[in-house]
């Protein structure tokens, strides 16, 4: 099929739900990515954040293959090996003691809530169960995580909402200050808010949430669903700051593109959880936790999160050289290869321009342009990308 037909048949048969752009990717190979009408673009947007080692690469997709002819699900009424594996390479390189297993960032947010509400149960009785989270923070689709999710756009129209979140601005800790209390069972935060326009987490603010959550007997989670598996240039973003939270969460790049999530916990916190309290059909399956495995082994052994950090900085430096040039961008921020660029204009005149010259970039909260390439990225593709983004401004500021 072609672009055209795909697209048609798309609108007849799925639920409108996603606002799409008429792009239909069929293959890929690193950061590139070929249209069903052989067009080629360069890939900053990696399915958010998600495929990390870029599109096939390699490694997993042995993994992937080799495992599907094995063993391909079998249930967590059963030891599953990988499984096992997996969270040992996990706890063995984060502050983490174990691993609860999943499907998506979503789902893992809601295990951490889930565990976070047990915990202060029986840690601390039946009155201590709200959870604090950050304006503009992200958290998922789920009830409870829509919830979570400081942000009135993604909650409207599904109320009743679930009882017992209080939302705080982010990076203002007398405001979470104000709102701990011994109501509060945990405090959950993206290190880097990804959805809500690449804010970065101060270290002033990371060290003041420790000591409040610390005084009020309050669980710590990080949310590193988007900025956790070297994204940030560091295998998990908390170690920028040197905060051990209680719990992190972990999706997207996970699997380098193969569905998985995990809810990793410390100390107290991952012993709660007993047999019945929390499960999934397809949670920690062979094959994802294959995938997993793959994915961790590149990028801990292929020295990807020093290379991220290096290439980085790169595109970093290139995006202050357009910020010196057009008086319509605002800010360049972010860490390792998440990166923001928040503009005075609408972001989404830039996102077609490159589109339309074969470079997918994407705009969180309408005027920040977010670069997020696979880890892998050359330095020669983002100098091609940065080119791309220079023309379309420059076309932009002539009209
Ligand atoms: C993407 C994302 C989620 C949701 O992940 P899904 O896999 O779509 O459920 C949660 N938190 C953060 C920070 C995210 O970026």
């Amino acid at each position: 099929m072609n672009t055209k037909e795909i697209i048609k048949l798309g609108d007849k048969y799925l639920m409108r739900n996603y606002g799409r752009i008429p792009l239909a990717p069929v293959e890929g190979d690193g950061a590139r990515l070929w249209d069903a009408d052989g067009k080629e673009y360069l890939d900053f947007v990696s399915g958010i954040a998600v495929n990390a080692l870029g599109h096939c690469n390699l490694a997993v997709v042995d993994a992937i293959c080799d495992q599907a002819k094995k063993l391909i699900h079998c249930s967590n009424l059963y030891y599953i090996e990988p499984q096992a594996l997996l969270a040992k390479m996990l706890v063995e390189n984060s502050v983490m003691d174990k691993a609860f297993f999943c499907n998506s960032g979503g789902e893992a947010n809601e295990a951490a809530i889930k565990l976070a509400r047990k915990y202060a149960k029986v840690k601390h009785g039946p009155d201590k169960f709200e959870i604090i989270t950050a304006l503009e923070s992200f958290h998922g689709r789920t009830l409870a995580t829509i919830t979570a999710t400081g942000q009135p756009k993604y909650q409207k129209g599904f109320e009743p909402l679930p009882e017992g979140f209080k939302y705080v601005p982010f990076n203002d800790l007398k405001a979470l200050e104000e709102a701990v209390g011994p109501a509060t069972c945990a405090v959950m935060l993206e290190p880097i808010q990804g959805e809500g326009g690449v804010n970065v987490a101060t270290q002033e603010y990371m060290d003041g949430v420790k000591k409040i959550c610390r005084k009020a007997g309050a669980l710590l989670i990080f949310d590193e669903v988007q900025t956790g598996i070297g994204r940030t240039g560091r295998l998990f973003a908390y170690e920028h700051y040197g905060v051990k939270p209680d719990i992190i969460t972990l999706a997207k790049a996970l699997g380098g593109g193969f569905p998985i999530g995990a809810m990793l916990a410390r100390g107290d916190a991952a012993k709660i959880f007993q047999p019945g309290d929390h499960a999934s059909t397809f949670g920690g399956n062979p094959l994802a936790c294959a995938a997993a495995l793959a994915t961790l082994e590149e990028i801990i052994e292929g020295e990807v999160v020093e290379y991220t950090n290096a290439v980085g900085e790169i595109l970093y430096n290139k995006l202050l050289e357009l910020w010196g040039k057009y008086d319509f961008i605002k800010d360049v921020r972010g860490k390792g290869l998440l990166l923001g660029m928040e503009l005075e204009i609408e972001g989404k005149k830039i996102v077609d321009g490159c589109l339309e010259k074969g470079l997918l970039i994407n705009c969180v909260g309408g005027n920040v342009l977010r670069f997020i390439p696979p880890l892998i990225v050359s330095s020669t593709e983002v100098k091609q990308a940065v080119g791309i983004i220079d023309e379309v401004m420059a076309r932009l500021k002539k009209n």
